[in-house]
């Protein structure tokens, strides 16, 4: 089970007030996933949605 997947450090946006709340780590093999999450945005204390931005 040596698989080697290429992972890569994202942040979490929120798309409301553009603040990057959250840092995660995807699988980017064959390219960035696009996802959107509801996620708990601590600045409009509520949930948003937030994208994943790559650096
Ligand atoms: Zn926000």
């Amino acid at each position: 089970m040596a698989k080697s997947s290429k992972r890569e450090f994202v942040w979490m946006q929120c798309t409301e007030c553009k603040d990057l709340n959250y840092r995660t780590n995807v699988s980017v093999m064959g390219g960035t996933p696009k996802l959107e999450l509801k996620k708990y945005c601590p600045r409009e204390r509520k949930r948003t949605v937030h994208k994943l931005k790559r650096k």
